[in-house]
């Protein structure tokens, strides 16, 4: 990884259009937008008149879609599109999304992002029942089980539901078959799903930022449990599985993973992070001389505790944008250069400074003591290091690579060795009992914050720990 933070595994994107619009071009432009939900892989699959073709491949939206690939394409009036992240294993190209399927009646494509908690058992009783896996997702375990009860059921929706059923964990789910667009979002609403409308059509995205990309105006996210289905009769709604779970947005949707210019659930990110800055200074206050944040997500962070404690805010860290995922990693040994190259500080915001450093998070501790290092080397008298995350403690099930605890560096060591190893001054944490407050309102339910308080919204896969993504297949990613 290059740097050490977590990642997200997915970003699902839909059109349904009502009237001859390039389909293609603006799925490809709305997988831009969510290119930070997954780097590794991407896809689109469009519907021309009820024929469904895709085109996907390993790599970034902007090189799997160069030259004419998207032409090729061709035109219609649905797509389902995906970016993709592999959290173990290689990348491969058969993970690759959406996954296309053909059925007795009839074809659908489907793109995914979350994490099942009971895939291993549902896909043995699929393979016990003759079915073929051709990946290592729970994403086919989804598409299989619709596909069971679609070849039963009189319509699409009425299978989706009745997989839902069945399946547990993290899903929000973006489905097309030959004549409508169906978007569905786990009863806990771990990962986010909305839905907008164009200028003749409907989109549905992870995020908001997605939508501003391609024009459409936000009409609302899709309630946990919510099935939303989008054909020919405009656009219903069937709530069979909203209001069975208490909702549990993943909060660290709000601290890192979303772009700042979402909306998520009705909260805006950007509002989002100055808040838990905010927090940060209360929980945390030293006497210092300017607040910085590592770019990105720990600048709105700063922000927010400067204005909370009073302290200036300096651009402190320079992030060069220009470094994609081709940077060549030489050796173990250059990774402190790697960082440096990554970040640059400025040296006049902290020469002969007490500085408070925030970033959005620390999970293994590696990248956090080379950018203290920066910081020293630029002239900082003091670093004082705060997270506008909690202490990870505990591993996620639901959708991203936060990875089991010995590997955590919150649960390997106190606060005290925590200080020695980033050689920080002092160090700080939001408190879990804030994290949960991020939103305008201040409200403390609705979030899964399980990485944090070890307190899972649903029961947790029965195999736990580190391989806990190769329960079945042991060298491949979950999607
Ligand atoms: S465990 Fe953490 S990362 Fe996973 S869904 Fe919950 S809050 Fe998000």
């Amino acid at each position: 990884m290059y740097f050490d933070k977590p990642r997200e595994e997915c970003g699902v994107f839909g059109i349904y259009a009502t009237r001859d619009m390039d389909v293609a071009a603006l799925t490809y432009y709305g997988l831009y937008a969510l290119q930070h939900r997954g780097q590794e892989g991407c896809g689109i699959a469009i519907n021309d008149g009820g024929v469904i073709s895709a085109h996907k491949d390993i790599g970034l939206v902007g090189d799997v879609f160069s030259g004419d690939a998207l032409t090729k394409l061709g035109s219609g009036r649905m797509t389902v599109g995906h970016v993709r992240y592999a959290t173990t294993g290689s990348a491969d190209r058969l993970n690759v999304q959406p996954l296309v399927i053909t059925h007795r009646n009839g074809r659908i494509a489907l793109a995914h992002n979350g994490n099942l908690t009971n895939d291993a058992k549902l896909r043995d009783e699929l393979e016990r029942n003759g079915s073929i896996f051709h990946t290592t997702s729970d994403t086919e375990v989804i598409a299989y089980t619709i596909t069971k009860h679609r070849l039963v059921l009189p319509s699409l929706e009425d299978a989706v539901n009745r997989t839902m059923d069945e399946i547990a964990g993290a899903y929000s789910l973006v489905i097309m078959s030959p004549t409508k667009l169906i978007a569905a979002r786990d009863p806990w609403g771990f990962r986010p799903l909305c839905i907008g409308e164009l200028d003749g059509g409907y989109v549905v995205s992870s995020e908001t930022c997605a939508l501003d990309a391609v024009g459409a105006r936000f009409l609302r996210d899709v309630r946990p449990g919510e099935i939303v289905v989008i054909d020919g009769d405009g656009i219903r709604s069937n709530t069979d599985h909203s209001g069975t779970k208490e909702p549990a947005l993943c909060v660290f949707e709000l601290i890192y993973f979303a772009r700042p210019d979402s909306l998520i659930d009705g909260i805006s990110v950007h509002e989002a992070r100055q808040r838990a800055g905010a927090f940060l200074a209360l929980e945390h206050p030293v006497q210092a001389d300017v607040v910085i944040g590592v770019p990105d997500s720990g600048i709105d962070a700063a922000i927010g505790y400067a204005r909370q404690s009073g302290i200036p805010y300096g651009v402190g860290l320079i992030k060069n944008k220009y470094i994609g995922r081709t940077f060549i990693q030489p050796t173990q040994q250059d990774r402190e250069n790697q960082v440096r190259i990554k970040l640059n500080p400025i040296a006049s915001t902290v020469a002969g400074k007490r500085v408070i450093l925030i970033d959005d998070s620390i999970v293994r501790g590696t990248t956090s003591r080379r950018i203290v290092k920066l910081v020293r080397e630029a002239g900082a008298k003091e670093v004082h290091f705060r997270s506008s995350a909690p202490k990870f403690l505990h591993p996620c099930y639901f959708g991203t690579d936060i990875d089991s605890s010995e590997n955590l560096f919150a649960h390997k060591y106190d606060e005290r060795q925590m200080k020695e190893m980033l050689d920080v001054d002092s160090i700080g944490f939001l408190g879990p009992e804030n994290v949960t407050k991020l939103s305008p309102l201040g409200e403390s339910k609705g979030f899964c914050a399980a990485c944090f308080t070890g307190a899972y919204p649903c029961d947790p896969p029965q195999k736990i720990g580190k391989d806990k993504y190769s329960q079945k297949i042991p060298t491949q990613g979950s999607r």
